[in-house]
């Protein structure tokens, strides 16, 4: 191009070269008169002449162009500058919130703010600097303000749930869940977390309502949604029973069993409701499923209280025929080990607890042992060697939380130390799945992961 604009440039001096030659090689005179004027002049003078007022036009009419084009032009520059700084500021202040600098992210947010005309933006790192800076106020307003922008209304309400629950305010943290749901009810933190928390606040037919949803729309699985509903089901039944509707009771106890009949608290609640209404056979079978499935020391229980037996020898022969329906489960071997040691059948005792511990018996087996010692053979040595053993035996199988991990001594549907639902397995420490879905919950008051989490146990 340059190339080309200097050959264009050589061309039009070498023409202009030659016709000043060829003029200066036929000279002439030009006389010009006009209204008692008299130009008399050579016509080389009078061509140089000519080109200068040309080229005097032609600088007058880019002067002119300059002057009344500049102030637009140089004021969209100013501007485009301007919001080049406010994005500048805007991705600083975000990169500072990445970093975990509040001090720093809320210097970027005020100048952002002032730089740009765009509140929406700004608003959502004002509102992330504030939490750094544990401003409370400040977030709170910034996520209000956010409501009222139709495309950020959805992320202020996530911040405002999550703000609510770090403030242990639930009925607010729930209303909203409640308007987060109405605007994406497809989005699984706002099904999962409105499920908790109405869970949470035994609200059963309203949580009910959010899995029968989280299942239409594919947020929740169908396997996932079938347990979650049999536990539903569990609380209406103990809401029932403490309501005095004991028919009522039965019934929604005798629905979750047919969903989920591999959930220990939904067979143990099915056969305590059976024995209660002095069906015997019914709570027997129903433990013998329930025992094929998912053994429980609770279910061993309530299976020797169906039998009515009290002599030791006889609750044995009813502890072999439970035991016979999982013969080679831990559980198993633990529960009869339990009633032959009641009755005196030391042998036997020792073979199960042998066979229950393997080669790394955890607490219990060694604290059975120590008894069945003590008991059978007045051995000191021996008792206090499986005692000490039992102080550094791997822990038992216990109700542990697959959301945080946390352990508790009794069966709860909602998880006291997270607040998930349906998240209590009877597990050893370590074998349940830690499947947290990163960043798809307001953090950290709430369990939003009772959906995500393996089921079974
Ligand atoms: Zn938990």
């Amino acid at each position: 191009m340059t190339m080309l604009r200097t050959l264009i440039w050589f061309a039009v001096a070498a023409v202009a070269m030659l016709g000043a030659v060829w003029l200066a090689e036929r000279p002439g005179n030009v006389i010009v008169e006009w209204r008692g004027w008299r130009l008399d002049t050579s016509v080389g003078v009078l061509l140089v002449g000519v080109v200068f007022l040309i080229l005097l036009g032609v600088a007058l009419w880019l002067l002119y162009r300059w002057i009344v084009g500049a102030p637009g032009a140089f004021l969209e520059g100013w501007g485009e500058s301007r919001r080049r700084r406010g994005y500048r500021e805007l991705t600083q202040g975000l990169a500072a919130v990445a970093a975990g600098d509040g001090a720093e992210a809320q210097r970027h947010a005020r100048k952002a703010e002032q730089l740009l005309s765009e509140p929406a933006l700004t608003l959502l790192l004002s509102a992330q600097a504030a939490q750094l800076n544990g401003d409370r106020d400040g977030a709170n307003r910034a996520f209000k303000a956010m409501l009222e922008d139709e495309q950020m209304a959805f992320l202020g309400l996530r911040g405002l749930i999550a703000q609510s629950l770090r403030d242990g305010n639930q009925a607010q943290a729930l209303d909203y869940a409640e308007r987060a749901f109405a605007l994406k009810p497809q989005t699984p933190w706002v099904v999962h977390s409105l499920f908790d928390m109405q869970a949470q606040l035994r609200q059963w037919h309203a949580a009910q309502d959010t899995l029968d949803a989280g299942m239409r729309r594919k947020v929740v699985s169908a396997d996932r949604g079938r347990t979650l509903r049999a536990l539903l089901l569990v609380e209406r039944s103990r809401a029932a029973e403490h309501d005095g509707h004991d028919a009522d009771a039965l019934g929604l106890a005798r629905e979750a069993f047919g969903l989920a009949p591999e959930r220990i608290a939904v067979t143990s609640r099915l056969a305590a409701l059976q024995i209660k209404a002095g069906d015997r056979k019914r709570a027997t079978k129903t433990l013998e499923r329930g025992w094929t499935l998912a053994p429980h020391p609770d279910l061993a229980a309530l299976y020797l209280e169906a039998s009515g037996e009290s002599d030791p020898l006889k609750r044995v022969s009813v502890m072999q025929r439970l035991a016979a329906r999982k013969p080679d489960d831990m559980e198993s071997h633990l529960a009869l080990a339990q009633a032959t040691l009641e009755a005196g059948l030391w042998g036997e005792a020792r073979r199960h607890l042998e066979a229950a511990g393997g080669s790394n018996p955890p607490v219990r087996v060694c604290r059975m042992m120590a008894e069945l010692e003590e008991r059978a053979a007045a051995d000191p040595a021996k008792v206090r060697d499986w005692l000490a053993r039992a102080a550094e035996a791997p822990a038992d199988k216990a109700w542990r939380c697959t959301a945080c991990g946390a352990h508790h001594e009794a069966w709860h549907s909602v998880c006291e130390s997270c607040g998930a639902f349906g998240t209590l397995h009877w597990r050893a420490p370590g074998t349940y799945g830690q499947i947290l879905p990163p960043g798809s919950a307001p953090r950290p008051a709430i369990g939003m992961t009772a959906m995500n989490t393996v089921s079974g146990g």
